[in-house]
């Protein structure tokens, strides 16, 4: 376990605490065994074992943090930023935006904005497939999951530009009404070289590099 993230996660006076009992180990010149009084030897373990505590509490809390609620602890959904149709992956921020909130900036997340700016028509099936419901007009992602009470999943850059003072601006860099309506693939079905009909899934049929080819951005 680094022992830097350890640190992080103590509160100052333990920090400080573990820093003296290490000045007092270099202060010997040499962490060798014996040279700390047993009392300091303690107070060192004693403090070693709540930072390692402390850093286990936090990596598993990233761990849990996609579990679903109200589930048994196997099912797991990535987050998604409501706002940027991103995946919230590992240790990233991961915030939540309040239907009211989310509303208050409907102006700049809209699709009227974002035609306006990108100076092109969203096709209806992409304006579709970004509506949430409760939010006419707007640009948002479909993925974001919803905690009743706490409100959709936002990623941390995102959510530095919902506040109030940019209400007037433009959409935050990377959201889906700034250019990022790329919308989703459907399902197809084709007539196979044996004449027989097969279902086409973009999830499995295509890779990564081939829909970023058929994406417009
Ligand atoms: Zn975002």
């Amino acid at each position: 376990m680094c022992r830097k993230m350890a640190r992080t996660a103590m509160p100052e006076e333990q920090r400080a605490r573990l820093r003296e009992v290490d000045r007092l180990r270099n202060a010997r010149g040499l962490r060798a065994e014996g040279s700390l009084t047993q009392d300091e030897e303690d107070t060192h373990d004693i403090l070693t074992n709540i930072a390692i505590q402390r850093a286990r509490a936090a990596a598993l809390e990233y761990l849990h943090r996609t579990q679903v609620e109200g589930n048994d602890d196997s099912v797991h959904q990535a987050h998604v930023c409501v706002v940027c149709d991103c995946f919230i992956l590992g240790t990233e921020i991961l915030t939540r935006i309040t239907k009211q909130q989310l509303q208050e900036h409907k102006e700049r997340l809209s699709v009227t904005k974002y035609e306006e700016f990108q100076g092109k028509h969203l096709h209806p099936n992409v304006v579709r497939y970004y509506h949430l419901r409760g939010f006419p007009g707007m640009l948002l992602s479909p993925r974001a999951n919803h905690v009743e009470g706490k409100g959709y999943s936002c990623c941390g850059t995102c959510k530095n530009s919902m506040t109030p003072r940019y209400r007037d601006k433009k959409a935050p860099r990377f959201s889906i009404a700034n250019g990022f309506a790329i919308g989703d693939f459907p399902k197809l079905q084709y007539v196979n070289d044996n004449g027989e009909i097969q279902d086409f899934d973009p999830e499995i049929d295509l890779n990564e590099v081939m829909r970023a080819l058929f994406s417009p951005t």
